[in-house]
Protein backbone atom coordinates (compact mmCIF):
# COMPACT_ATOMS: atom_id res chain seq x y z
CA UNK A 1 0.00 0.00 0.00
CA UNK A 2 1.29 3.17 -0.74
CA UNK A 3 0.78 6.16 1.70
CA UNK A 4 2.19 9.68 1.13
CA UNK A 5 2.56 12.05 4.34
CA UNK A 6 1.57 15.60 3.76
CA UNK A 7 2.59 17.99 6.46
CA UNK A 8 0.00 20.39 7.57
CA UNK A 9 -0.28 23.51 9.42
CA UNK A 10 2.59 23.81 11.84
CA UNK A 11 3.59 20.30 12.77
CA UNK A 12 0.54 18.38 11.52
CA UNK A 13 0.46 15.12 9.23
CA UNK A 14 -2.25 14.15 6.72
CA UNK A 15 -2.06 10.75 5.34
CA UNK A 16 -3.29 9.95 1.45
CA UNK A 17 -3.78 6.42 0.61
CA UNK A 18 -2.98 5.68 -2.78
CA UNK A 19 -4.72 3.19 -4.94
CA UNK A 20 -2.45 2.90 -7.92
CA UNK A 21 -4.87 0.96 -9.86
CA UNK A 22 -8.28 2.79 -9.98
CA UNK A 23 -6.17 6.22 -9.49
CA UNK A 24 -8.42 6.78 -6.27
CA UNK A 25 -7.31 8.16 -2.48
CA UNK A 26 -8.44 8.03 0.38
CA UNK A 27 -7.08 10.95 3.39
CA UNK A 28 -6.64 10.25 7.00
CA UNK A 29 -6.94 13.33 9.28
CA UNK A 30 -7.13 15.98 6.42
CA UNK A 31 -6.21 19.25 9.03
CA UNK A 32 -6.83 21.55 5.93
CA UNK A 33 -7.55 20.80 2.25
CA UNK A 34 -5.15 22.69 0.17
CA UNK A 35 -1.88 21.11 0.63
CA UNK A 36 -3.74 17.53 0.32
CA UNK A 37 -5.57 18.92 -2.80
CA UNK A 38 -2.16 20.18 -3.89
CA UNK A 39 -0.28 16.40 -3.59
CA UNK A 40 -3.81 14.62 -5.33
CA UNK A 41 -3.81 17.07 -8.56
CA UNK A 42 -0.20 16.51 -8.91
CA UNK A 43 -0.27 12.70 -8.79
CA UNK A 44 -3.90 12.85 -11.00
CA UNK A 45 -5.50 11.03 -7.92
CA UNK A 46 -9.05 11.29 -7.60
CA UNK A 47 -9.90 11.21 -3.55
CA UNK A 48 -13.17 8.83 -2.33
CA UNK A 49 -12.88 8.07 1.40
CA UNK A 50 -11.86 10.46 4.24
CA UNK A 51 -10.45 8.73 7.89
CA UNK A 52 -11.28 10.94 10.95
CA UNK A 53 -9.26 9.54 14.04
CA UNK A 54 -11.01 12.21 16.32
CA UNK A 55 -13.05 15.37 16.80
CA UNK A 56 -9.90 18.01 17.16
CA UNK A 57 -9.97 20.26 14.43
CA UNK A 58 -6.37 19.97 13.43
CA UNK A 59 -7.36 16.80 12.38
CA UNK A 60 -10.90 16.77 10.59
CA UNK A 61 -10.73 20.80 9.96
CA UNK A 62 -10.01 20.50 6.23
CA UNK A 63 -12.90 18.08 5.23
CA UNK A 64 -15.71 20.80 4.57
CA UNK A 65 -13.55 22.25 2.00
CA UNK A 66 -12.55 18.66 0.80
CA UNK A 67 -16.32 18.29 -0.09
CA UNK A 68 -16.79 21.64 -1.80
CA UNK A 69 -14.55 20.00 -4.65
CA UNK A 70 -15.00 16.01 -4.30
CA UNK A 71 -18.56 14.62 -4.15
CA UNK A 72 -19.96 11.46 -2.28
CA UNK A 73 -17.11 11.22 -0.10
CA UNK A 74 -17.13 8.76 2.00
CA UNK A 75 -16.22 9.66 5.55
CA UNK A 76 -15.06 7.24 7.99
CA UNK A 77 -15.49 7.57 11.86
CA UNK A 78 -16.35 6.27 15.37
CA UNK A 79 -20.31 5.81 15.79
CA UNK A 80 -19.53 7.13 19.31
CA UNK A 81 -18.13 10.66 18.17
CA UNK A 82 -21.30 11.18 15.29
CA UNK A 83 -22.40 13.91 16.95
CA UNK A 84 -18.86 15.63 17.15
CA UNK A 85 -17.96 14.57 13.76
CA UNK A 86 -21.31 15.65 12.36
CA UNK A 87 -19.58 14.54 8.72
CA UNK A 88 -18.70 10.95 9.37
CA UNK A 89 -20.99 9.32 6.49
CA UNK A 90 -19.78 5.74 7.78
CA UNK A 91 -20.15 4.76 11.36
CA UNK A 92 -17.99 1.95 12.97
CA UNK A 93 -17.90 0.46 16.09
CA UNK A 94 -15.21 -0.52 18.04
CA UNK A 95 -13.17 -3.38 16.15
CA UNK A 96 -15.38 -2.24 13.09
CA UNK A 97 -14.41 -3.87 9.84
CA UNK A 98 -14.13 -1.83 6.81
CA UNK A 99 -12.76 -2.19 3.21
CA UNK A 100 -10.65 0.39 1.60
CA UNK A 101 -10.74 -1.22 -2.15
CA UNK A 102 -9.34 -4.79 -1.20
CA UNK A 103 -7.63 -4.48 1.43
CA UNK A 104 -9.77 -5.02 4.42
CA UNK A 105 -9.03 -2.50 7.65
CA UNK A 106 -10.47 -2.05 11.23
CA UNK A 107 -10.89 0.69 13.51
CA UNK A 108 -9.91 0.75 17.36
CA UNK A 109 -11.28 2.50 20.08
CA UNK A 110 -8.37 4.07 21.47
CA UNK A 111 -9.43 6.64 24.35
CA UNK A 112 -6.93 8.49 26.46
CA UNK A 113 -6.14 11.56 24.38
CA UNK A 114 -10.15 12.36 23.48
CA UNK A 115 -12.90 9.58 24.70
CA UNK A 116 -13.78 8.89 21.12
CA UNK A 117 -10.59 8.38 20.12
CA UNK A 118 -9.65 5.37 17.07
CA UNK A 119 -6.75 4.36 15.28
CA UNK A 120 -7.12 2.39 11.87
CA UNK A 121 -5.57 -0.98 11.27
CA UNK A 122 -4.83 -0.91 7.26
CA UNK A 123 -2.76 -3.90 5.88
CA UNK A 124 0.58 -3.32 7.45
CA UNK A 125 -0.33 0.11 8.70
CA UNK A 126 -1.52 1.93 11.65
CA UNK A 127 -2.95 5.52 11.35
CA UNK A 128 -2.77 6.36 15.41
CA UNK A 129 -3.99 10.37 15.02
CA UNK A 130 -3.26 11.75 18.27
CA UNK A 131 -3.14 8.73 20.23
CA UNK A 132 0.60 7.74 19.67
CA UNK A 133 3.73 9.52 18.72
CA UNK A 134 6.98 8.98 17.62
CA UNK A 135 8.45 8.20 21.26
CA UNK A 136 5.63 9.38 22.58
CA UNK A 137 1.79 9.50 23.26
CA UNK A 138 -0.94 12.38 23.13
CA UNK A 139 -1.57 14.27 25.77
CA UNK A 140 -4.72 13.12 27.97
CA UNK A 141 -7.47 16.02 27.64
CA UNK A 142 -9.96 13.43 28.32
CA UNK A 143 -9.03 10.39 29.36
CA UNK A 144 -7.34 8.42 32.04
CA UNK A 145 -3.94 7.50 32.82
CA UNK A 146 -5.59 3.71 32.86
CA UNK A 147 -7.54 4.37 29.35
CA UNK A 148 -4.34 5.72 27.42
CA UNK A 149 -1.93 2.74 29.01
CA UNK A 150 -4.79 0.10 27.61
CA UNK A 151 -5.15 2.08 24.09
CA UNK A 152 -1.31 1.81 23.86
CA UNK A 153 -1.57 -1.66 24.78
CA UNK A 154 -3.48 -3.03 21.96
CA UNK A 155 -1.30 -0.61 19.81
CA UNK A 156 1.78 -2.77 21.28
CA UNK A 157 0.15 -5.75 20.60
CA UNK A 158 -0.15 -5.39 16.66
CA UNK A 159 2.88 -7.06 14.28
CA UNK A 160 6.36 -5.89 15.52
CA UNK A 161 6.42 -4.72 11.45
CA UNK A 162 3.47 -2.49 11.36
CA UNK A 163 4.24 0.95 10.24
CA UNK A 164 3.12 3.69 12.59
CA UNK A 165 1.54 7.06 10.94
CA UNK A 166 1.33 9.46 13.66
CA UNK A 167 -0.49 13.26 13.61
CA UNK A 168 2.32 14.74 15.04
CA UNK A 169 5.83 15.59 14.46
CA UNK A 170 6.69 15.84 17.70
CA UNK A 171 9.63 12.57 17.54
CA UNK A 172 12.38 15.02 18.36
CA UNK A 173 11.62 16.58 21.35
CA UNK A 174 10.10 12.90 22.85
CA UNK A 175 13.05 11.48 22.01
CA UNK A 176 15.29 13.90 23.96
CA UNK A 177 12.52 13.17 26.94
CA UNK A 178 13.07 9.74 26.46
CA UNK A 179 16.34 10.04 26.67
CA UNK A 180 16.29 11.65 30.06
CA UNK A 181 14.57 8.49 31.12
CA UNK A 182 17.06 6.45 29.97
CA UNK A 183 19.95 6.99 29.29
CA UNK A 184 21.90 3.94 28.85
CA UNK A 185 19.31 3.19 25.92
CA UNK A 186 21.25 2.91 23.07
CA UNK A 187 18.33 2.14 20.67
CA UNK A 188 17.30 5.84 21.99
CA UNK A 189 20.25 7.29 21.36
CA UNK A 190 20.34 5.61 17.18
CA UNK A 191 17.05 6.78 16.85
CA UNK A 192 17.97 10.55 18.49
CA UNK A 193 20.69 10.45 15.56
CA UNK A 194 18.79 9.83 12.50
CA UNK A 195 15.84 11.60 13.73
CA UNK A 196 18.09 14.84 14.23
CA UNK A 197 19.57 13.78 9.93
CA UNK A 198 15.89 13.84 9.20
CA UNK A 199 14.80 17.04 10.45
CA UNK A 200 17.96 18.88 9.70
CA UNK A 201 16.94 18.06 6.12
CA UNK A 202 13.26 18.66 6.81
CA UNK A 203 12.12 14.70 5.96
CA UNK A 204 9.08 13.32 7.91
CA UNK A 205 9.94 11.01 10.75
CA UNK A 206 6.78 9.39 10.41
CA UNK A 207 6.27 6.15 9.91
CA UNK A 208 8.09 4.30 12.19
CA UNK A 209 7.98 1.09 12.71
CA UNK A 210 5.95 -0.46 16.03
CA UNK A 211 9.68 -2.61 16.68
CA UNK A 212 11.20 0.98 16.93
CA UNK A 213 8.89 2.15 19.37
CA UNK A 214 9.00 -0.81 21.45
CA UNK A 215 12.43 -0.14 22.08
CA UNK A 216 12.68 3.90 22.55
CA UNK A 217 9.09 5.06 23.43
CA UNK A 218 8.81 5.30 27.17
CA UNK A 219 5.04 4.77 27.01
CA UNK A 220 5.19 1.64 25.71
CA UNK A 221 8.35 0.54 28.00
CA UNK A 222 6.32 1.66 31.64
CA UNK A 223 7.64 -2.78 32.97
CA UNK A 224 10.88 -1.07 32.18
CA UNK A 225 13.31 -2.39 35.24
CA UNK A 226 15.85 0.44 34.34
CA UNK A 227 12.92 3.22 33.47
CA UNK A 228 11.50 2.53 37.06
CA UNK A 229 13.97 2.40 38.81
CA UNK A 230 15.07 5.80 37.18
CA UNK A 231 11.70 7.01 38.40
CA UNK A 232 11.77 6.02 41.89
CA UNK A 233 15.39 7.72 41.92
CA UNK A 234 14.20 11.16 40.73
CA UNK A 235 10.86 11.39 41.21
CA UNK A 236 9.46 9.00 44.00
CA UNK A 237 7.63 6.77 41.69
CA UNK A 238 5.29 5.11 44.55
CA UNK A 239 3.75 2.24 43.02
CA UNK A 240 5.63 0.29 40.25
CA UNK A 241 2.24 -1.26 38.46
CA UNK A 242 2.05 0.18 34.47
CA UNK A 243 -0.45 2.46 35.50
CA UNK A 244 1.20 4.35 37.94
CA UNK A 245 4.29 4.22 35.97
CA UNK A 246 2.24 5.28 32.88
CA UNK A 247 0.54 8.46 34.60
CA UNK A 248 4.00 9.65 35.70
CA UNK A 249 6.07 9.79 32.81
CA UNK A 250 3.09 10.97 30.99
CA UNK A 251 2.93 13.71 34.27
CA UNK A 252 6.60 14.53 33.60
CA UNK A 253 6.11 14.75 29.47
CA UNK A 254 3.28 17.49 30.15
CA UNK A 255 6.28 19.69 31.42
CA UNK A 256 9.34 18.49 29.65
CA UNK A 257 10.37 21.02 26.92
ZN1 LIG B 1 -5.84 16.01 19.02
FE1 LIG C 1 -3.64 16.98 16.97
Amino acid sequence: MKVITVPCLFDNYAYIIVNRKSAEAAVVDPSEAWPVMRELDKRGLALTTVFCTHHHHDHIGGIDDLLEVYDDLRIIGFGQDQQRIPLITEALEDGGEFFLWDTRGQLYHTPGHTTNSVVYHLGDCLFTGDTMFGAGCGRLFEGTPRQMAASLQRISSCSPQTSLYFGHEYTALNLRFAALLEPDNQAIQARQQKTEQYRASNVPTSPSLLEEELQTNPFLRVTEPKLMAYLKEHHALQADDPESVFALVRELRNTFS
